[in-house]
């Protein structure tokens, strides 16, 4: 059993901290958030993600997880200390490091004994070295830095960090390695899931992998749209190439772009790394670009198809969290898209099975929007559907109750959700991203 703290109980601190209280380790959570802090003491998950509120109310019972405001409380009898806090994308692209720079800086004084400090937020090389230096101006005892990124995704993190396919540790002690492995031994079930490197390389590794699958998207995507121009399906052409080992299934469907807290800020946090290191990254570069013209590709399909007649038009919303599986909506295409919707004169009415309330919070209320109590009620007496989130449960959909609740058979989906034959049967306008258009008959 190791004493943990873990810092910062977002969508990596807590399903982090959970996880390791539920393999045995004694943990102790700490978040800035007085209000956060006081809904997880009394029992309830501030996040929606699968599977964690069973555990988290059953480590709570146990006492293997205390959750508190308070950092200096524990931290001198913590073993290791977890910093997932939030590196949000400065106003230059850079990774704001002001959290995690401040914990770091609050630490020194607190620690009493040899303690392994690991930095599992996303941060740019060199941080580790920053962190340490911080520590190191008031620290009392002796401490390692180590790096060690999280490779969760949301909707499936309990069951990415319970069966990790690799932990990256960055490390350049042997001592704090010790009990890294001593943390992590009850999810290693094959020895090459550790992965060890160096500090620098393990800052890297992490924005390479986010990077690397945000270019993956944005080529399916350039694919589509190259698609639409000269009759090919997409859908068709991913079938065709994912078989292959080299390129695999996953991060091949064609959509309106990548969203959520990772991706848009870790791709521009590389694009400034290069940047500062005097390297011109064509690839990052033009990755940035492709997204912000594909978040916009369905508005504009949308105002092609109705031209100035969309001013009054009543547009149902599916899905406005970032992808399926969570509440979590930053950098949805739905926060871009849905007041693109509004500016052109349509009215919106939304609905997403998690993500309502936080999309409330971040919109006000405001006349043009509203939010249903389900699919179906928001598609009632709408001139379209748009579809922005792949949620399961708008994946089959009765075309029939649908076609009766919508004003006009016509939809918008920004996943290609339906193979195109549904829509042809049911007889519906249907145009989706990188395949043909569907006509009504
Ligand atoms: P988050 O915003 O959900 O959570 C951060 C938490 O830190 C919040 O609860 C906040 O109140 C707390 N916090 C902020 N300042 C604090 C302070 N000074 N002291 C204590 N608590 C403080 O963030 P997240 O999504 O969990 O991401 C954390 C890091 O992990 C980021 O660097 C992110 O890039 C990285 N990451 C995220 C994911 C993901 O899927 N969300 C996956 C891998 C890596």
């Amino acid at each position: 059993m190791v004493k943990i703290t873990v810092v910062g109980t977002g969508y990596v601190g807590l399903v982090t901290g959970v996880c390791l209280a539920h393999v045995g380790h004694q943990v102790r959570c700490v978040d800035i958030d007085a209000a956060k802090v006081a809904r997880m003491q009394a029992g309830e998950v501030p996040i929606y993600e699968p599977g964690l509120e069973e555990i988290f109310q059953d480590v709570l019972r146990q006492k293997k997880l205390t959750v508190t405001t308070d950092l200096s409380e524990g931290v001198a009898s913590s073993d290791v200390i977890f910093l997932a806090l939030p590196t949000p994308p400065g106003a230059d692209g850079s990774a704001d490091l002001s959290a995690i720079l401040a914990v770091s800086k609050q630490l020194g004084p607190l620690l009493e004994r040899y303690a392994v400090i690991v930095d599992k937020s996303t941060v740019p090389v060199g941080t580790g070295e920053e962190v340490a230096r911080r520590i190191a101006e008031g620290a009392k005892a002796e401490f390692a830095v180590v790096s060690n990124p999280e490779f969760l995704r949301e909707g499936l993190a309990v069951q990415d960090f319970m069966h990790p396919d690799r932990i990256v540790i960055g490390s350049d002690s042997d001592k704090a390695l010790a009990v890294m492995k001593e943390v992590y031994e009850p999810f290693i079930e094959t020895p090459d899931q550790l992965v060890l490197m160096d500090i620098r390389s393990a800052e890297m590794t992490k924005y390479a992998a986010n990077s690397f699958l945000a270019m993956k998207v944005s080529f399916m995507n350039e694919i589509a749209n190259l698609s639409e121009l000269v009759g090919a399906n997409v859908d068709a052409v991913r079938l065709g190439i994912g078989p292959d080992p080299r390129i695999g299934r996953q991060f091949l469907r064609a959509g309106i772009g990548y969203g959520g807290s990772c991706f848009p800020k870790d791709v521009q946090a590389l694009q400034y790394t290069a940047h500062q290191a005097g390297y011109d990254f064509k690839l990052i570069n033009s990755l940035v670009r492709v997204n912000e013209l594909q978040q916009r590709r369905l508005v504009e399909k949308i105002a092609k198809y109705y031209g100035d007649a969309i001013k009054g038009k009543k547009l149902a919303v599916w899905g406005l969290a970032f992808k399926p599986d969570t509440d979590d909506i930053r950098e949805a295409p739905a926060l871009d898209i849905i007041p693109d919707l509004l500016a052109l004169g349509a009215s919106v009415a939304a609905y997403d099975p998690e993500a309502m309330d936080n999309t409330r919070r971040h919109f006000g209320e405001t006349g043009n929007l509203s939010f249903a109590s389900s699919a179906l009620e928001a598609a009632r007496g709408a001139d379209a559907l748009v579809i922005l989130t792949e949620w399961e449960e708008f994946r089959a959909p009765d075309f029939s109750a649908l076609r009766d609740h919508l004003g006009q058979p016509v939809i918008f989906d920004g996943r290609n959700l339906y193979d195109l034959e549904l829509p042809r049967q049911a007889d519906f306008y249907y145009e989706s991203i990188g395949r043909p258009v569907v006509k009504p008959s």
